[in-house]
This record gives C-alpha cells, sequence and structure tokens, in this order.
C-alpha cells in the first residue's frame, strides 16, 4: 500500500503503515499491533517496538458508527479531532495526550500510548478513587471553555474557530442521541424492558418535561459558545493516581459550556449508582459513594472559582468587564451543567448509547432499580436547573431523590 487512497486498515496494515509512514521506528523493527478500540465510532490500534519499549496509538475513522452501521459519520471528524487535540494541548497543558500527527487521506491520526494509564470508566467500575480527578479536570474545563469563548478571543478568530468545526453529523448524532429519542418510544431506543411502563408515564407523557427538553435542544443547537470537547464522559478520559487525560474530541463543535461539566457530572453519577446497585459491602460502599458526590460538589465549585478566577484574568470583552456580569455567565453555564447532567441521565439508561456503569448490572430487580433511580434524578436535573448554583445544590438533588 502507498496510502495514497483511503481504505480501512486491519492490523497488518498499520503495522506497515507505522513503518513506512511515520519517522518514529526502525525500519526493520519487529512491530506488535493490535486494534484495541472499545468505543462506539472508531478503530484504535496500538502498536509497540518491543525492542525500543517505543508505542504509539493509531486512531482510524471509519465511513459508519462501529455501534451501528445505520449510522454514516463523515470521516471528517479524524481532522476535527486531530486539530481540536493540538489545541486543548495547547489551553490545557498536561491533560491531553501528545499529538504526533494527522493523515488526512487514511483519515486517520498519531497520538501517545496513554496505556498507563486506565479509563476512568473501568476504574470506577472496579471501585477505585481519584482524590485528584475533580481539580484536573476543572482546570481542563475552564480553559479550553473559557480560552475559547466570546469573553476572551478575539471575536473575529472565534468566528473562524465556530466555522472550521461545525461538524453536522456528530451533532446530529447528539441532537438526536440525548436530545430527541429518550423522550419519546423511538424504535432505536435501546429499553431495558422492566423500565419501559415508568419511562412512559414518568417521561414520555409529562408534557412540561418535553417542553424543556426541546428548549434544552434549540439551546445546544444554537448557542455557540464554547468549543466543546463533545463527548467528556468517563470513557473518554484516562486516569491514575496523579494524572488525568482527556481523549477522543470528535464530536466537539461550538456549543453551550455546560454541555461539557453536565457530562462530567452525569457519569460521575453513573459510577454512584453503580457503586450502590453492586458493592456488597457497607463500609465500603458509602465510602465510594461518598467519594463520588465530594467529587460531583468539587467538580462545580472548583470549576466556580477557577472560571471566576480565570475571568478576572483574562477577560478582554468591554462588556464582559462590567461588574456582576461574570457571575451572571457564570450562573447560566451551571444552570445549562444541571441540565446537561439530567438529558445524559435518560437517554445513557433508554437511548442508543447505555453505559457499562448501568448494563454490567445482573440482578434485573437491582438494575431496573438503578435505572429508576437514573431517570427520577434526570428528570429532577432538567427541571429544577434554573435554581442550582453550587455543587451542594447537585449533590441535594441526589440526595432527595433517593
Ligand atoms: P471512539 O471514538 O471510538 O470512542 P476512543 O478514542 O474513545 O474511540 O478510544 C477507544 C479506546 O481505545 C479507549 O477506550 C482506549 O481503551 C483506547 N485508546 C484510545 N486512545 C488511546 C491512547 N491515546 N492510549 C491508549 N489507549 C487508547
Ligand atoms: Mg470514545
Ligand atoms: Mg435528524
Ligand atoms: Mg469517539
Amino acid at each position: 500500500h502507498q496510502y495514497t487512497e483511503y481504505f480501512t486498515m486491519n492490523e497488518s496494515d498499520v503495522l506497515n503503515y507505522a513503518l513506512t509512514q511515520l519517522d518514529v521506528f526502525d525500519r526493520d523493527a519487529k512491530l506488535t499491533c493490535k486494534e484495541i478500540g472499545d468505543g462506539n465510532l472508531n478503530y484504535v490500534f496500538l502498536v509497540v517496538d518491543p525492542a525500543s519499549g517505543k508505542s504509539l496509538i493509531i486512531k482510524q475513522a471509519g465511513p459508519v458508527a462501529r455501534i451501528s452501521a445505520d449510522i454514516e459519520v463523515s470521516t471528517d471528524r479524524n481532522r476535527i479531532e486531530s486539530e481540536i487535540l493540538k489545541i486543548q494541548y495547547e489551553l490545557a497543558p498536561g491533560l491531553v495526550p501528545k499529538f504526533y500527527k494527522y493523515d488526512p487521506v487514511m483519515n486517520c491520526c498519531v497520538m501517545e500510548d496513554l496505556s498507563d494509564h486506565d479509563i476512568m470508566r473501568k476504574a470506577l467500575l472496579e471501585h477505585r478513587q481519584f482524590p485528584l480527578f475533580a481539580d484536573h479536570i476543572t482546570t481542563f474545563m475552564v480553559n479550553t471553555l473559557l480560552l475559547t469563548s466570546d469573553v476572551v478571543m478575539n471575536h473575529k478568530e472565534k468566528k473562524d474557530l465556530v466555522k472550521s468545526f461545525i461538524n453536522p453529523d456528530l451533532c446530529e448524532i447528539s441532537e438526536d442521541l440525548v436530545y430527541t429519542e429518550p423522550f419519546y418510544d423511538c424504535p432505536r431506543n435501546d429499553i431495558f424492558e422492566p423500565t419501559r411502563n415508568f419511562a412512559k408515564s414518568y417521561l414520555w407523557e409529562d408534557e412540561a418535561l418535553l417542553l424543556e427538553t426541546a428548549k434544552l435542544k434549540f439551546e445546544f443547537m444554537s448557542h455557540a459558545q464554547s468549543l466543546l470537547h463533545g463527548d467528556l464522559h468517563s470513557g473518554s478520559i484516562f486516569i491514575k493516581d496523579d494524572s488525568t487525560k482527556i481523549i477522543d474530541p470528535e464530536f466537539a463543535f461550538y456549543g453551550p459550556a455546560g454541555y461539557d461539566i453536565g457530562n462530567v457530572i452525569a457519569h460521575l453519577l453513573f459510577a454512584y449508582v453503580n457503586a450502590d446497585s453492586v458493592m456488597e459491602d457497607t463500609s465500603k460502599r458509602e465510602e465510594q459513594k461518598a467519594w463520588l458526590l465530594s467529587s460531583v460538589r468539587d467538580a462545580i465549585d472548583m470549576f466556580r472559582e477557577k472560571f471566576l478566577n480565570l475571568f478576572r484574568e483574562k477577560a478582554t470583552d468591554r462588556s464582559a468587564q462590567i461588574p456582576g456580569f461574570d457571575m451572571y455567565y457564570l450562573n447560566e453555564i451551571i444552570q445549562d451543567t444541571a441540565a446537561v447532567t439530567g438529558l445524559e441521565l435518560c437517554r445513557r439508561t433508554l437511548g442508543l448509547a447505555h453505559v457499562k456503569d448501568i448494563t454490567c448490572i445482573e440482578d434485573a430487580v437491582v438494575r431496573a432499580h438503578a435505572e429508576k433511580f437514573c431517570l427520577i434524578m434526570g428528570k429532577k436535573f432538567i427541571m429544577e436547573r434554573s435554581g442550582m448554583v453550587t455543587g451542594e445544590d447537585f449533590v441535594r438533588v441526589v440526595t432527595e431523590c433517593i
């Protein structure tokens, strides 16, 4: 292969690609290559040279989603992922993998191998704790979200960025899977049968809730506030005790900043529901749940504090410097965060793409109870978002739903 025309690569193609297209390995190196992807969309290959110890990751976008061949997704998402990884690496140093190369013909990119970290969802399913997580993730979110907004950026440069990352295919997936399908009996939903009746009476027949989901969907589609990661769940986060790295930003586009923060909070809560459902040892279970709730609290409160500090330091727009505007702007973001927390709790329970935190619960009665808990919290976060300000407000929604 000359790699002058796009095709989807298998392990031996990638092995050859790594030897002939990259200036990393000796030409006669005995490389190993393994496809390790576990996501919904792409193919991820780990290439290792056992002799030198060098390794890297090659991620290729296929023409259809891995989770469903019915979903066609533009391979341009690999350009978006590549450019965003570079932008986020600058804005949030240390919190994003090193980026080596983007290949616009093969629609693949080459990045740092993070195999010394664990995917956070897996680590949370093992009921491990990461005391530095809230600190790391809030630095990532404050830097990437505030520094790409009109508050800080030159307005023309910002509009150029908006244009570069319109991302229509992946936005449509989010519009459909997050905002639309979970809220009616859509054939593409994947509903655990014992949950169906509850979904119908508690969500689908609640017109006040449906109206809020419509408002939120149109805000998602039209509020070009910050350059979002767009898929910031615990499967997009690599973690170890002293380090956090955010991967997989192919859903990036200009949208409401609260979208990313709400995703982080929702997936901490899925871990909470998992711990509540499956941990047998009472004291370990309560300790794990307490850590997860304190992480929710800290993620909101540290976001608030860092956001206000960076706002005061970096705001360039004259109007943004008018006293009181910073707090107004932040409070809107936190309300959006609450709404997205709720939407994500609902959509990962009822929609096409589930989370292992819930699906791994083997006992059907326990799982049905867990799903009901997610939906009750989800609706409350959406309906009560206007009163939500602090981390404690988020924790209270959880404790009031128990
Ligand atoms: P998708 O877009 O299909 O969801 P991801 O980028 O989330 O793909 O990657 C899928 C999986 O591949 C991750 O869960 C992880 O196990 C592995 N992976 C991805 N990037 C890296 C990396 N930089 N280092 C090591 N493993 C990685
Ligand atoms: Mg992924
Ligand atoms: Mg559509
Ligand atoms: Mg992805």
